[in-house]
């Protein structure tokens, strides 16, 4: 496997912040729908909200995880026989609480899919264990070789929200393969030094949706801890330029399915990255971050990008 570019000393000095991510959870405003789909409804939940996305075979149930853990999203593929789930949360409560949803659809889940080694992405896959989970090779490896310290460096500030173990996806995609499952039209892309080093982005063809995950996020503080600013824009321009879909579903924030997030986190990386090369240290560039964009949620995903981005802080 190749090394990571993320050193774990770096991960290490991040023991420290777990704390800025605590804050009240919070029930995000309404959504305003954009593009082809023939209706959306959104309901707020005990923890995160449900946003479900209506298409003529299909339904998209979009989650969104509390403040707390970054307004992260997880997408239910609801097929006429059964779910995919892309995404698996920060936490095992929130993970429970899809499951929990996921259920009471009343249609078997066929998989997970996991679109990279965040852990706010696949924390909560543990509460899906029993499930066939899939993801690139490369985030495979990935979650392989840092997951366990993924889940101690996380224990101090999230505790029960982490879980046991680690879960480790247990069957590949490769790049550029599609499938047809039960009528729905499935296309993996993989996408290199972007929000992380190895991104899958998942195109529904009939639906003409784009599940871009963390390469987009909605009113959220984009996480540029891996410092690819030109790789990262340079996904975000071909995607601004690609017109087979109507609607993109972002990795945080609110799923509205805006193309407008695409241009929002375009201004957002050259803010960041022009600013990151002006100032000397994390608080500088938070403190012009916040000025910039005060009403942004995921504020706590600033102070663990500058723990990558300022390592000797
Ligand atoms: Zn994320």
């Amino acid at each position: 496997m190749k090394d990571l570019n993320i050193s774990r000393r770096n991960f290490i000095s991040g023991t420290a912040a777990g704390s800025v991510l605590l804050g009240a959870p919070a029930i995000l405003s309404a959504a305003t729908l954009t593009g082809g789909a023939v209706g959306q409804i959104k309901t707020p939940m005990t923890n995160g909200s449900m946003t479900v996305t209506e298409f003529k075979n299909t339904k998209i149930h979009s989650y969104v995880s509390p403040n707390l853990t970054g307004c992260v999203t997880t997408h239910i593929i609801e097929t006429p026989e059964r779910l995919i789930i892309v995404d698996g949360q920060r936490s095992v409560i929130f993970g429970q609480e899809i499951r929990d949803y996921a259920e009471k659809i009343g249609k078997p889940i066929d998989r997970m899919i996991v679109s990279h080694l965040h852990p706010d992405h696949w924390f909560g896959a543990y509460q899906f264990r029993d499930v066939p989970i899939y993801s690139l090779e490369s985030t495979q490896g990935e979650i392989d070789q840092l997951g366990d310290f993924f889940i101690e460096i996380s224990k101090p500030s999230l505790g029960k929200h982490v879980p046991v173990e680690k879960v480790v996806p247990d069957t590949l995609i490769a790049d550029g393969s599609s499938e047809t499952i039960d009528g729905v039209t499935l296309e993996y892309r993989h996408v290199t030094d972007a929000e992380s080093d190895n991104m899958l982005t998942i195109f529904l063809k009939d639906e003409k949706v784009l599940i871009a995950q963390d390469l987009l996020y909605n009113n959220c503080h984009l996480f540029c801890g891996h410092g690819n600013f030109q790789g990262w824009q340079a996904s975000l321009k071909a995607m601004r330029d690609d017109t087979s879909f109507d609607l993109v579903l972002p990795g945080h924030g609110e799923n509205t399915g805006s193309r407008q997030a695409i241009d929002d986190a375009l201004i957002y990386l050259e803010f960041v990255e022009n600013t990151f090369n002006k100032v000397k240290t994390g608080d500088e560039l938070k403190a012009a971050i916040m000025e910039r964009y005060p009403s942004y949620l995921a504020a706590g995903l600033v102070d663990i990008q500058n723990l990558f981005l300022f390592p000797e802080k």
